[in-house]
């Protein structure tokens, strides 16, 4: 079984990921840490992120560096951001992420292109989304704890750009797929928008057998 989860960054789609691959036995590619990775080797070069070359240079990253806690920062989000929007950067992460999925006992892979390019024949797709607001909250809850200092206002603008990146971008943009089956968490507490998910694929599952 293949569960393909995207959306806009502070969904939730990383945590739903994670608790359907527990519900369901499977595991789990947080497909942003590839971007991450990638960002993080440019940033660290003090390279140009526009520059698809200059990207690619940081594509053979070591493996370990995905655990790395550095890649989960604001700012390298920023820099995976723009490495994703390079063609070549895409190309090159994809034979990772189908294998990934190819596994024989199945997998969940979360990310933006997941039901429309890694695995457009995924078993259930779910694009989770939330409003700016929604997301820009729970952004600035989760970095007020880590002590970062932003104010909630520079998330929220933050976050707009980030969207706008992601959606415009001509290699493989943001979409829902048109199978997708869409949650709205805006309004859910992370244990609704799970069990809501879970229900989801169950029934979508349920409807395919
Ligand atoms: O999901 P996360 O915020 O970790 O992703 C970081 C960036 O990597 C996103 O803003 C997006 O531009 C890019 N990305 C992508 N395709 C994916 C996963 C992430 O373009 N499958």
């Amino acid at each position: 079984m293949i569960i393909a989860v995207d959306g806009p960054t502070a969904s939730g789609k990383g945590t739903i990921a994670r608790r359907l691959g527990a519900h369901f036995g499977l595991p789990v590619l947080d497909t942003g840490l590839l971007y991450r990775a990638v960002g993080h080797g440019v940033a660290q070069a003090g390279d140009d992120a526009q520059d698809e070359a200059a990207a690619m240079e940081h594509i053979a990253f070591p493996n370990d560096l995905l655990d790395d806690p550095a890649l989960r920062s604001e700012r390298i989000g920023g820099y995976a951001s723009q490495v994703s929007a390079h063609p070549k950067v895409r190309q090159a992460l994809f034979d990772r992420q189908v294998a990934f999925a190819a596994q024989p006992q199945g997998a969940v892979l979360d990310g933006r292109d997941i039901g429309t390019v890694i695995a457009p024949h995924a078993d259930a797709k779910l694009y989770i989304t939330a409003s700016v607001d929604a997301r820009a909250k729970r952004r600035f809850a989760e970095m007020h704890r880590r002590r970062e200092d932003v104010t909630l206002a520079a998330i929220a603008d933050d976050l707009r750009a980030r969207d706008a990146r992601d959606m415009e971008r001509a290699a493989a943009p943001l979409k829902p797929a048109d199978d997708a089956l869409l949650l709205d968490t805006s309004d859910l507490t992370i244990e609704q928008a799970v069990r809501q998910a879970i229900a989801l694929v169950e029934r979508r599952i349920e409807s395919r057998s």
